[in-house]
């Protein structure tokens, strides 16, 4: 359905200002609480790309000589600015994503927490020195930008995961173009105005929009030095072949499958609490949902019972009305394709508990809608076990022993994030030592690490060897460089022929 509402013209961001050359391609970006379209998104041909890359390179050389002093103070007042628009800027998220405003306000929190750890910049790009490491000789590293950084970022967290990148990338000295979703582009264009707003100088962060030419103009683009990506398995793999083959240092953070092991002894008021929270937040449209919950021993039916409840209970509803829990999906396309997978698991012997399928949401008849959803007696082959659904459907699969859930969480393909509940500090040890995944919770359920940590999962989750933001994103953001150096003194020997040693 589409209302009357005014569609704005979106553009790029290149050399500090707005860049509005016509586009030759544009896509739809659309309210998903009414399904109007409330945008019009240009896509960046591989000259614009090029135009991005170019400016952004030119500016990288005068700002990594910039003093950390004057990095910092740019850094607060972006902080400062982030602050001050929150609402403004989480109102824009919910628009185009949907998710709701208490949700968009989270995001807008946790991004803001990765620009605090930058502002510390004279911190985190501190080197180590040893001194005398031969008479008259010390030896120090430091780390210096890599040059000119872009992010290709997916729809589900439009704030929150360009600032895994941004904030980290200009505090070590580099440029960053980001290329943000099709989906969701506007915040990126605001954020871009705040950074300009806050002293960065022009051509440090850019902001070029499109769809895959976008993307395969920066991979292959001769002046990029560094490709931090968040999005699918699929594309994350595309993307990790295609910039490596170019000679660029990649991250690409993958898909998800995270399950949630519930221990006969845990808390069931705690965990059905969480894995409400974590399987329906953000209508599953999270990269640290739980969406599959490993019930042990007889656990299964009380767990149930208790996760019923809870969903019978939720409001869903466009995502501005204050009271809402959990709102539209992103797209009409993606609705449907979340409905698809529930089709699947019925026609593939798994109990539908809870069918979310035909939900509508009154006077919102055109948003994207699917109600929470559960199934019962899922197992591996099961298309609804085996891929990422990203929406608001929560599996129930049973284990007979805390063995059999062990080897099935690591079995699984995806190893982003596994939580497990559990008063016994023994179990909950033994999973945290042999799960084989990024990021563990404990009674948690969405266990994402702080700014000041990194973010990561394993296997089909991560191509590349790092993790992003925090301290893993700093090494990703800089290379190293070791000086070994000597004053000319009374303690040079003259020539020497032989292989330098310490003495
Ligand atoms: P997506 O992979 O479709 O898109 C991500 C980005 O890649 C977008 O900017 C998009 O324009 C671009 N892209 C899409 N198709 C492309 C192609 N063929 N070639 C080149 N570029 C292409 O992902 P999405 O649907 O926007 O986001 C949801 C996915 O992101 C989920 O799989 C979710 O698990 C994942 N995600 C992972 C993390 C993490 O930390 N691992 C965090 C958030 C989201």
């Amino acid at each position: 359905m589409s209302t009357d509402v005014e569609t704005t013209t979106l553009h790029h961001w290149i050399g500090g200002a707005p860049d509005a050359t016509p586009a030759e391609r544009s896509g739809e970006v659309t309210e998903s609480a009414t399904g109007a379209v409330v945008a019009r998104v240009p896509f960046a041909t591989a000259a614009t790309v090029d135009r991005a890359v170019q400016t952004a390179a030119a500016a990288a050389a005068q700002w990594r000589e910039s003093s950390i002093s004057t990095r910092s103070k740019v850094l607060f007042a972006f902080r400062e600015l982030v602050n001050a628009h929150r609402d403004e800027l989480a109102a824009i998220v919910t628009r185009e994503h949907g998710k709701v405003l208490s949700d968009a306000m989270g995001e807008v929190q946790r991004g803001l927490e990765v620009v605090e750890f930058a502002c510390g910049v004279g911190e985190i790009l501190k080197g180590d020195m040893t001194p005398g490491v031969s008479r008259g000789v010390d030896s120090y590293t430091m780390r210096q930008p890599v040059g000119v950084m872009a992010g290709i970022t997916p729809f589900n967290f439009p704030i929150m995961v360009p600032m895994w990148m941004h904030p980290v990338a200009i505090a070590c000295g580099n440029a960053f173009v980001l290329k943000p979703s099709e989906q969701d582009p506007s915040v990126s264009l605001r954020v871009a105005e705040l950074w300009a707003q806050a002293g960065l100088p022009a051509g440090v962060f850019s902001v070029v929009n499109g769809d895959k030419e976008a993307v395969d103009a920066l991979l292959t683009h001769p002046l990029v030095d560094a490709i931090s990506f968040v999005g699918s398995t699929p594309i994350a793999q595309y993307v990790h072949a295609t910039g490596s083959a170019h000679g660029k240092r990649v991250q690409a953070l993958g898909g998800a499958k995270n399950h949630a092991v519930v221990l006969p002894d845990a808390d069931l008021e705690l965990a059905a609490d969480g894995l409400v929270s974590a399987g329906y937040g953000s209508a599953g449209q999270r990269c640290m949902a739980v969406s599959v919950a490993v019930a042990v021993g007889d656990v299964a039916d009380p767990l149930i019972a208790r996760i019923t409840d809870r969903i019978a209970v939720l409001k869903i509803a466009d995502g501005t009305e204050p009271d809402a829990d959990m709102g539209p999906l992103v797209s009409e396309r993606h609705r449907a394709r979340v409905a698809e997978y529930v089709d699947a698991g019925v026609a593939e012997g798994a109990t539908l508990l809870v069918d979310g399928r035909a939900l509508t949401v009154e006077g919102r008849e055109g948003g994207h809608f699917l109600g929470p959803t559960l199934f019962d007696h899922v197992k591996p082959g099961m298309r609804i076990y085996d891929e990422e659904i990203f929406g608001p459907v929560l599996v129930v699969v049973r284990a007979a022993t805390y063995p059999e859930a062990i080897d099935l969480v690591n079995a699984n393909a995806f190893g982003n994030g596994a939580a497990i509940f559990t008063n016994d500090g023994g179990a909950a040890r033994a999973f945290e030592q042999d799960v084989t995944a990024g990021m563990v919770g404990i009674n948690v359920p969405i266990p994402v690490p702080m700014a000041y940590h990194s973010f990561g999962g394993w296997k089909a989750s991560l191509f590349g060897d790092v993790h992003i933001h925090g301290p893993e994103g700093v090494r990703f953001c800089t290379r190293a460089k070791v000086v070994t150096r000597r004053w000319p003194d009374p303690s040079h020997r003259g020539v020497d022929l032989g292989f330098p040693t310490a003495g």
